[in-house]
C-alpha cells in the first residue's frame, strides 16, 4: 500500500520503519529533516510538506506531540486538506475526542476521511509492533486498513463515531498515568520506612498490586534512576488534562482523577515538560525526603 507518514519522533520513527519493511511504499514528511534521512536511508521517499505528502498518495498517516501540530498538519496551510489524492487521514496521536471531531468536520467538507487512531504501549510497543491500535472512523475505511495498521499492533474496532477511540485512549492513559504516581507513593512509602525498593518491585510484581509502572516503568528506569523510558512529561500531561476535559464535557466529576491531575501538574512544573514521564516520582520523593534506586536498586529477577 502507498502510505504517507507525518511526524517521524518517538513512536512514528519505529511505526514508519515497520511499515517500510513489511513491503508498504512510504511518503515520510517531519519538520526535523535528520528523521526524514534516516527513514530515506531505509527506502522512503521525502515529501518536502503534508500537502506534498497528500498529493502523492491516498492514505496519510500522522504521528504529532500536540493537538495543534494535527490540526495545522491536517487543515492549515500547506497541510493535507490542500492535497490533491488524498482520500483518508489517520491520525495516530493523542488529541482526545473534540479535536479528533474538529478535524473530521474539516476535513469532510473536502472528501477525506479522518480516522481516529490512537495508539497505546509505548516505544518499544511501536519497535516490536505490539501496540494496542485503537481505531474509530467508517467501517468500511477500517476493514481497508486493518492489514496495514496489524503491522503496528493489534487492531480494535472502536466504532464509528469520531473521537470514540481518542476516549479509549484517554480511558487507558489516565489509568496509564494514575499507576505511575500511584506506585511512587507506594515505593516512597515503603523506602521512607526503611525496605528495599528493588524487593519491593519484585514483590508488588508477584503480588496484586502489579501495574504497568511496577512492571515495566520501574525495573527499566525509575530504580536504576535513568528515567528514560521515552515518553515525554509534557505528552502524560497533555493526556491527563485531555481526560480530565472529556470527563467534564461529560459531565462527571472524578476523585481519582482530579487527584491524579493535580499530581501531575505539580510534576510538569517541577522536573518540565521536556523530562521523561518516568520522572513523576521525583517531587514525591523531595516531598517525601527520600531517594528510590540508584546503585544496587534496580528490581532483582
Ligand atoms: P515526539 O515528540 O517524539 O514526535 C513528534 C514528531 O512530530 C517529531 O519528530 C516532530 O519533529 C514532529 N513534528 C512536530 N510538529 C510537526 C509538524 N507540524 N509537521 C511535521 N512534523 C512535526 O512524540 P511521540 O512521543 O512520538 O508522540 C507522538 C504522539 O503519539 C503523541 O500524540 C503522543 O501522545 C502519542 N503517543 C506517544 C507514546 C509514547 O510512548 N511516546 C505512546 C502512545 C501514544
Amino acid at each position: 500500500m502507498d502510505i504517507g507518514f507525518i511526524g517521524l519522533g518517538n513512536m512514528g520513527f519505529p511505526m514508519a520503519r515497520r511499515l517500510i519493511e513489511a513491503g508498504h511504499r512510504l511518503v515520510v514528511f517531519d519538520t526535523r529533516k535528520e528523521v526524514v534521512d534516516r527513514l530515506v536511508a531505509r527506502g522512503a521517499i521525502a515529501a518536502s510538506s503534508p500537502k506534498d505528502v497528500a498529493d502523492q498518495v491516498e492514505t496519510v498517516m500522522a504521528s504529532l506531540p500536540s493537538l495543534q501540530a494535527s490540526l495545522d498538519v491536517a487543515t492549515g496551510a500547506n497541510g493535507v486538506i490542500e492535497g490533491t489524492r488524498v482520500k483518508r487521514f489517520i491520525d495516530l496521536s493523542t488529541v482526545g475526542s473534540a479535536m479528533a471531531a474538529k478535524i473530521h468536520g474539516l476535513l469532510a467538507k473536502r472528501d477525506i476521511v479522518q480516522i481516529d487512531c490512537p495508539v497505546s504501549g509505548g516505544v518499544g510497543g511501536a519497535e516490536k509492533g505490539t501496540l494496542a491500535v485503537m481505531v474509530s472512523g467508517p467501517k468500511a475505511e477500517f476493514e481497508l486498513l486493518k492489514p496495514a495498521l496489524a503491522v503496528i499492533g493489534k487492531v480494535f474496532f472502536i466504532g464509528e463515531k469520531p473521537g470514540a477511540a481518542q476516549t479509549m485512549k484517554l480511558a487507558n492513559n489516565f489509568l496509564s498515568a494514575t499507576a505511575i504516581v500511584a506506585t511512587s507513593e507506594a515505593v516512597v512509602m515503603g523506602v521512607k520506612a526503611g525496605l528495599d525498593p528493588a524487593v519491593m518491585i519484585d514483590v508488588i510484581n508477584a503480588g496484586s498490586g502489579m501495574n504497568t509502572a511496577s512492571r515495566d516503568k520501574f525495573p527499566r528506569s525509575v530504580l536504576p534512576r535513568t528515567f528514560d523510558f521515552g515518553f515525554a512529561t509534557g505528552l502524560m500531561v497533555k493526556d491527563v488534562r485531555l481526560a480530565l476535559e472529556e470527563m467534564k464535557q461529560l459531565g462527571l466529576s472524578m476523585e481519582v482523577a482530579d487527584a491524579v491531575g493535580r499530581l501531575w501538574e505539580i510534576v510538569i512544573s517541577a522536573e518540565g515538560a521536556e523530562s521523561d514521564f518516568t520522572a513523576a516520582i521525583k517531587p514525591i520523593e523531595q516531598k517525601a525526603g527520600v531517594v528510590v534506586g540508584g546503585k544496587g536498586g534496580s528490581a532483582g529477577k
